[in-house]
């Protein structure tokens, strides 16, 4: 069959609220042009982001009513241990209440001053918990993951000579640990191929390294290994998802990616000096070893989604829904990154709009059009989120890109075909755009709270 169907029927909705363009006006200038500032319930389709948005199976709001809160020792937090020992057989799991409190507990542990982390790519939530730290976030993606308008099958893949020349050059005794981040969230959810994870692995062996994978979208990631890598279009994704667990010491994981969980997450290794360290540290900052900060009940939720997720129904109907907005939008002109990664779109709306310079913020001025037009919520991933320097300073960002998350099980083809006729529309409508600026900006993170107008209002 051509036709690639929602592989669910839905039996609880969750009614979106009709909107006008006017109507629309009025909150996104009430929310001063900043769409983390609208309330959702004036959002028609919210792809802001794909963590913690993903929608529950009713196999999983039964297993809620499992829970269990005892404090200790609750059966809720043995079904999650072996659900996560099923995929990733560490010896040793700590529940986290989300995946930065996973990051924060093992590089608190593992991580010294002036010390350094390689990875294909930190995420930003990596990174800062690194450099916490005071130690450093160093990221060698291949070059192709570099270049938004190159294909490659495996653009999230780490430089191995490069690995190789900055373990050298630093010295092992200023590495605690290498990571591998999958699929690569920063680098637009471009996947690792296996073969890559293997040759990691061996430099991290010849070096006396421990690997760790952030494991956030594992099951995405062995999804692209069966479609793209030789050898594996036969493989069963959970005997995928298991060899690549095995090349690592450990991991960290936010189950609110491929957890299929509104919350959630967990730190896993095999090192038991570090796991020691990191159950005292998790029972001064999360709670106690079997809960982690999470109740009984979402324990059993991301017990119930980790099954779920490596089901090839689904991944074929979610990877495949991301690529069908991609191509859409891509056929009509639409200069995105490419290949469309596993959880999201990403526009380059610098080449959008060339008109508009970088600091006139064009990656914010399409995801302010986007809301006005449709009523359809992304994400500014440029100038506006990176271009202000510690010292005061603004720099254009490396690239301009408006991020169209899509949460997992949540929308229809229908949804996406509207998201397509939106996007294009605005497109064809580009001229008409304008710069952007700050009204009001606090000196961190601005992205989040600041105020914006219009250039020439
Ligand atoms: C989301 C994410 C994290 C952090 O997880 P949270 O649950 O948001 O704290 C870490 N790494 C990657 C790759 C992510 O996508």
């Amino acid at each position: 069959m051509k036709t690639i169907i929602e592989p669910f029927r839905i039996k609880s909705v969750e009614p979106i609220r009709m909107t006008t363009r006017d109507e629309r006006e009025k909150y996104i200038k009430d929310a001063w042009y900043n769409l983390f500032a609208l309330h959702s319930d004036d959002v028609l389709i919210d792809l802001l982001t794909d963590s913690g948005t993903s929608s529950m199976s009713a196999r999983q709001w039964g297993a809620m009513m499992t829970g269990d809160e005892s404090y200790a020792g609750s059966p809720s937090f043995y079904r999650f241990k072996s659900a996560v020992e099923n995929l990733m057989p560490f010896k040793y799991l700590i529940p986290t209440h989300q995946g930065r409190a996973a990051e924060s507990i093992l590089f608190t542990v593992v991580a010294k001053e002036s010390q350094s982390i390689p990875n294909n790519t930190h995420f930003d939530t990596t990174r800062a918990n690194v450099e916490a730290q005071g130690a450093a976030a160093v990221d060698l993606v291949i070059e192709e993951g570099k270049h938004p308008e190159l294909e490659h099958p495996f653009k999230g893949n780490m430089d191995i000579a490069a690995l190789e020349r900055f373990i050298e050059e630093t010295g092992v005794e200023n590495i605690p640990l290498c990571m591998l981040t999958v699929t690569n969230n920063s680098g637009g959810g471009q996947p690792v191929s296996m073969q890559n994870i293997r040759q990691t692995r061996a430099v991290c062996d010849r070096f006396g390294l421990p690997l760790f994978i952030d494991a956030c979208r594992f099951a995405e990631n062995a999804w692209f290994i069966k479609l793209r890598e030789p050898g594996y279009s036969d493989k069963p994704v959970i005997e995928i998802v298991r060899e690549m667990f095995s090349y690592a010491d450990g991991c960290t994981m936010s189950a609110k990616k491929d957890g299929l969980a509104n919350i959630g997450g967990w730190l896993a290794m095999n090192n038991e000096d570090w796991a020691v360290q990191c159950r005292n540290r998790l029972i001064l900052t999360e709670g106690f070893s079997t809960y982690g900060g999470l109740s009984g009940r979402d324990l059993d939720a991301i017990a119930a989604g980790l099954e779920e997720v490596v089901d090839e129904d689904y991944l074929n109907y979610r990877i495949a829904s991301t690529a069908y907005v991609a191509r859409h939008i891509s056929e009509a002109g639409v200069p995105i990154m490419k290949p469309a990664g596993g959880h999201a779109v990403y526009i380059d709306a610098r080449s959008f709009l060339p008109h508009i310079p970088p600091l006139q913020y064009p990656g914010q001025s399409l995801a302010v059009e986007l809301y006005l037009e449709g009523g359809i919520r992304g994400c500014e991933i440029g100038t506006a989120m990176f271009g202000l320097r510690p010292d005061g300073k603004e720099e254009p960002a490396h690239m301009d890109l408006v991020r169209l998350a899509i949460p997992r099980r949540m929308y229809t083809q229908a949804h996406m075909d509207y998201v397509v006729e939106v996007v294009t529309g605005v497109y064809r409508n580009r001229h008409k755009l304008k710069g952007m600026k700050f009204v009001r900006q606090p000196p961190a993170l601005r992205h989040f709270t600041g105020r914006f107008g219009y250039v020439e209002d």
